[in-house]
């Protein structure tokens, strides 16, 4: 099968050279066209990136020149495949602009995360409302749209909760996130600030979680989103780990769940099997037995680095059950994320003929007949 191009907006960051790492030998897609800020574009991404994954950076790859910033700056043909890892500030101003142009633009940024007619899609969470992206005036116009993977702390945090929604409802969430230092991108947060410490504060951090755990775990509802009625809590601090999010967890449910239940849900939850999506973990949400399970160093890179590792289940005293989650922040909260929507959007026709709007398709087959 041939490849489809993409282009990584933002490659040079740390979640733009996870998308590098994730797409280097991608079955599906092939990288085709890079860019970064002006302080990047014209030099080759090998001078431009300080490489900082534990694999080799790819020759070929470091042999591409960085391109400016806007889809009229590409050198040849612009992929219709855009894989964005920028600051949301940027993202806000760029990401629009490649919509236009026609893109499918799978972003990682907060920018339009909670815009109404924006998905905010965790595969085995929400596929569904993917069907937003319909609705955007992007799509109508230009064939293009914007979809979005949610906070690297949310993504880990909704896996594991929703096959306990689907089974007891969840009528309250308590959360405190212990998160890695690569969650602040290149070079992120001084050494001298984290080394040794915990910095209690991440910037709009617990009003992301808060409000994105809302809508991912909302229902799809004619053209909108009907949030979760549920009320979360979220404290969000940073730890001196490098790569891996974890998160205590408390619950409380609408109906009386056993552990054996919540254990089952848990294990029963593969939403995606048997549609052989490259980047999708055969087992979403793993449980862990060991009572000082789960950990950074040693659970991150379960399934690839795409599950949710969960662990420490017992009764709590304020809520009805808590636990310990896991993710690796920069593949399952980020790059890897996004590249599982992308292929979802592969395999429900969502790539295809990128660039015509859906309506001057209507008409052209309409002629053609
Ligand atoms: P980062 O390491 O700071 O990288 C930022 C990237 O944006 C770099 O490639 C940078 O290029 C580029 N950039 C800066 N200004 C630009 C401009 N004007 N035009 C085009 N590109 C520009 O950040 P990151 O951690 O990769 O995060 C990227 C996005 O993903 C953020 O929205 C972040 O919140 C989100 N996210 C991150 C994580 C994570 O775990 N790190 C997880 C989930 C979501 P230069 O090298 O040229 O400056």
């Amino acid at each position: 099968m041939e490849r489809r191009k993409v282009g990584i907006l933002g490659a040079t960051g740390m979640v733009g050279q996870r998308f590098i790492q994730l797409l280097s030998n991608h079955p599906w897609f092939e990288i085709a066209w890079l860019a970064a800020s002006d302080r990047s574009a014209g030099k080759t991404y090998g001078e431009a990136c300080k490489w900082k994954l534990d694999t080799p950076l790819p020759r070929h790859i470091a042999a591409m020149t960085v391109e400016p910033n806007v889809p009229e700056g590409a050198k040849g043909e612009l992929p219709k495949i855009i894989f964005a890892a920028l600051d949301a500030d940027i993202a806000r101003e760029l990401e629009p602009k490649f919509a236009a142009a026609g893109c499918a633009v799978i972003s990682n940024s907060s920018a339009f995360r909670m815009v109404a007619d924006v998905p905010l899609v965790v595969p085995e969470v929400n596929a569904d409302h993917l069907a937003l992206l319909e609705t955007q005036q992007w799509r109508k116009q230009s064939g293009g749209y914007i979809v979005t993977n949610p906070n690297c702390s949310a993504i880990g945090l909704v896996l594991a909760l929703k096959p306990l929604e689907e089974r007891f409802g969840i009528e309250g969430l308590f959360v405190t996130t212990m998160q890695a230092v690569s969650g602040a991108g290149y070079p992120g947060v001084a050494s001298l600030d984290i080394l040794g410490n915990v910095v209690p504060f991440i910037k709009n951090e617990e009003e992301k979680m808060q409000e994105e755990v809302g809508k991912l775990l909302g229902s799809l509802n004619g053209g909108s989103i009907k949030m979760l009625n549920a009320k979360v809590s979220a404290h969000c601090n940073r730890v001196a780990v490098e790569d891996g999010h974890t998160e205590c967890v408390s619950v409380k449910f609408r109906k009386k769940a056993s552990r054996e239940e919540i254990l089952a849900a848990w294990r029963e939850f593969t939403p995606l099997a048997g549609q052989h999506l490259p980047t999708a973990p055969d087992q979403p949400v793993e449980f862990d037995e060991a009572e000082d399970r789960p950990q950074p160093r040693l659970d991150r890179m379960r399934g690839r680095g795409m599950a949710s590792t969960v662990g420490r289940l017992r009764e709590c005293s304020l809520l009805d059950w808590k636990f310990v989650v896991l993710s690796h922040n920069t593949i399952r909260g980020a790059a890897g994320a996004a590249l599982l929507n992308a292929e979802v959007l592969a395999r429900t026709g969502k790539l295809d003929k990128l660039g015509i709007a859906p309506a001057a398709k209507s008409e052209r087959q309409a002629v053609l007949a």
